[in-house]
Formats: C-alpha cells, sequence, structure tokens
C-alpha cells in the first residue's frame, strides 16, 4: 500500500481492541498469568511492563513498517535509543567511527562513558566518499555512525556508498534518521542497520512528550534487543501513546512543515543580512543532488548564517521574536529559533561562516507571518 494508506492504518488492530480505532494506554507493571508454568516459559502475550504492552506493539509495528525494519524498539528518548544503540556493539579497545557532524551528545557519550569503557572514538568528515571510509575501518572497528543531514550544519552524506564500505569491511551503520522522519528517508532502504530516532520530535509532533525509537534491519535486531533489555530500556505507555497518536497525522503535518520551511529559507537567501542558508531543498546547498537523490522531502528544521554586527545586535534580533520560541528540540506544530556553535564542537572538520548560526525550526503558522516576524527581527540587527 501507498506511504499515507500505512501511516493511517500501521499498527493498528481495532477489533483486539472491542473497536476502538486507536490502541488503549495499557497501564502495566505486573501482568498475572494464569499459571506458574506459563510464568516459568515465559508464555504468555504480556510478561511484564517493561518488556512492552500491546500499546508498545502497536506502535513499534507501525514504525517497522513505515521504515522497513525487521523490529524496532522503544526508548524513552532519542539520546536513549542513541546509547542503547551504540554498547549494543562497543567493546573495551573498540573503535567508533562518527560523522563531524553529529548530534552533540553524541559526542559527550563518546568522550564520556565510552572512553571509560576503554572505547576510542574517531570523527570523519559529513562528506567523505565510501572509498576513504573504507581506509578508516580498523580490524576493531565495531560500528560506523552517521546522521543525515547532520545537526546544525546540514550536510547530507552519500548513505548507500558509507553503507556499503562499511558492509563491505563486516560492520554494522546506524544513522541518527530524527530529520528524515521514518518518511522522507528511510536508512534501511539504503543499506544502513539501524535506524535511530528521536520520536520526541516530528513522530509526537506536538512539543508534549519524550520518545525514542530503535528501528533494525535482520541483522541488527539480536544485538539491539540484547542491549535494551540488558540495560532496561523502555518507554512509558502514555508517551507511547501519544507517539502513535502523533503518527498518524505525520506525512501531512511533514508536507506542510517542508513547504513553510522551504518558503522561509528562500526568502532568507535574498536577504543581505544571511550570508547563507542550509537547506538541502535550496539549489544553492552543496549537497542538494544528493538529497534529491535519496530523500523524498525536506522537513520543517534548517540554519542559516547571519550577519549580525555583533552578538548583542543577534540577542536583540532573537530576544525580539514575537511567533519563533526560544528552546531546545524541534518537530512540534510550532516555530522555533537557537543559535549554535559547530565551530566549537568539530574536531576532524573546520566550521567557517562570515556570522553567526542560527537553525530555525519553521512550524505550521502561515508563512507570510513568520517572514513578517524574521523581517522585524533582521530590522533589529542595525
Ligand atoms: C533531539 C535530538 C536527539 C535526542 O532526542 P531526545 O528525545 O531529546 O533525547 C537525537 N538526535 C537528534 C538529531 C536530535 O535532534
Amino acid at each position: 500500500m501507498e506511504r499515507d494508506t500505512r501511516i493511517t492504518h500501521a499498527g493498528r488492530t481495532p477489533r483486539d481492541y472491542k473497536g476502538a480505532v486507536n490502541p488503549p494506554v495499557y497501564r502495566a507493571s505486573t501482568v498475572l498469568q494464569p499459571h506458574i508454568e506459563d510464568f516459568e516459559a515465559r508464555r504468555g502475550e504480556m510478561l511484564y511492563g517493561r518488556f512492552g504492552t500491546p500499546t508498545t506493539r502497536a506502535l513499534t509495528n507501525a514504525i517497522s513498517d513505515l521504515e522497513g525494519a525487521a523490529e524496532t524498539f522503544p526508548c524513552s528518548c532519542g539520546l536513549n535509543a542513541i546509547t542503547a544503540t551504540i554498547l549494543a556493539y562497543a567493546k573495551p579497545g573498540g573503535h567508533f567511527l562518527v560523522t563531524d557532524s553529529a548530534y552533540f551528545p553524541v559526542r559527550k557519550f563518546c568522550e564520556g562513558m565510552l572512553k571509560t569503557l576503554g572505547v576510542e572514538t574517531e570523527y570523519f568528515d559529513p562528506r567523505i566518499g565510501g572509498e576513504d571510509l573504507a581506509k578508516l575501518i580498523r580490524p576493531e572497528t565495531f560500528m560506523v555512525w552517521l546522521e543525515s543531514p547532520g545537526s546544525l550544519t546540514f550536510e547530507i552524506q552519500d548513505v548507500p556508498a558509507l553503507a556499503k564500505a562499511a558492509k563491505a569491511a563486516g560492520v554494522p551503520t546506524a544513522l541518527d534518521n530524527t530529520w528524515g522522519a521514518s518518511h522522507f528517508f528511510r536508512p534501511i532502504e539504503h543499506g544502513v542497520d539501524i535506524s535511530v530516532l528521536a520520536a520526541t520530535k516530528y513522530h509526537v509532533g506536538h512539543s508534549d512528550a519524550m520518545m525514542g525509537l530503535i528501528a533494525c534491519a535482520p541483522d541488527a535486531v539480536e544485538p539491539v534487543r540484547a542491549a535494551v533489555t540488558q540495560l532496561g530500556v523502555t518507554a512509558g505507555t502514555e508517551e507511547v501513546y501519544l507517539c502513535h497518536r502523533g503518527l498518524r497525522t505525520l506525512s501531512v503535518r511533514l508536507e506542510r512543515h517542508q513547504k513553510n520551511g522551504i518558503e522561509v529559507a528562500r526568502w532568507l537567501e535574498d536577504r543581505p543580512e544571511i550570508s547563507k542558508v542550509l537547506h538541502p531543498a535550496l539549489e544553492s546547498h552543496p549537497d542538494h543532488a544528493l538529497w534529491k537523490r535519496d530523500f523524498e522531502g525536506a522537513c520543517g528544521l534548517f540554519a542559516c548564517v547571519v550577519k549580525a554586527p555583533s552578538k548583542a545586535k543577534l540577542v536583540d534580533m532573537i530576544d525580539g521574536m514575537e511567533l519563533f520560541g526560544i528552546g531546545a528540540s524541534w518537530g512540534g506544530y510550532e516555530s522555533l529559533i537557537l543559535t549554535g556553535y559547530p565551530e566549537k564542537m568539530r574536531t576532524a572538520t573546520r566550521w567557517e561562516a562570515d556570522g553567526f548560526l542560527i537553525r530555525l525550526h519553521v512550524g505550521l503558522e502561515d508563512p507570510k507571518d513568520l517572514i513578517a516576524d524574521l523581517e522585524a527581527g533582521l530590522g533589529r540587527l542595525r
């Protein structure tokens, strides 16, 4: 069936719930079994809250359908999904290859707990080709970590080539697919083993719940299952329900975020105060061709470089915004604005720009109003 039909129906079995359209919220830690032999043989459909409920399974089945995954595991947040995925493969003395454009908390984990556990992390240029990635792979390399587009800087990676090079060397790949949101990009179809999602963003879609998901190709299911089981990774039933409810409108919301985002990005591109717009759907983006080849759309998140005369003027611009809220995260229905400092994070590549980077999340407001808000904001730079 077509994507919109699957987004509407995936994971739904109303007849199991007396006809209710949505799976009910099962609140359970203890699940009673009829006989002790059932308990000992783990025969029940539900065993214990931590192992999931029908509410959980409805969501993970839907995500597996949309991501083309063999199995999906629910987590309490996106970062939890990331760290559990890495720990499924990490070993002392191991070597971890990570894109230099990775979400910053990934780096914190690598430089913190992973280092303590004896893992060496090596960062690589997000625009590396398959052959050059292959040269970085060592016998002790346990995983390649991708994120496309990159956090803050929006480089699109040549995912099929990178996944192929890693596979040829017997190394699994994982990709943070939060921007592609199980819809505009489906990593497993491009050879990636694990698609990791901060479902907090577009899947939930309403800025009111935290949720992570790990969608696995067949070979990754058992290693990831072992990690989530041993770590006790799980998600609350209310969050799971909210995520599944948000999912039903995912494609409609994403299409509008895309349209509004491109309209705002194009407007910014023509402004003299903006030196660069980092939006993969714009022809001016250096990786536009790769985006067009592999993605089916662009969400509402992008960045631009503002030629502010000083930090104080930039602060004036941002603090005075009426519609763009100042706050972490993105993927809700509302617009957001934040500063970002990739120059302080990069180690394998240098980030240079003539101005301050700001990241915008373009929401579902009328873009005319958003543009008016930005126009007034740019006026405050003078
Ligand atoms: C927000 C985000 C995460 C982390 O998700 P949380 O639910 O906040 O833990 C991971 N990756 C990317 C790209 C994100 O933007």
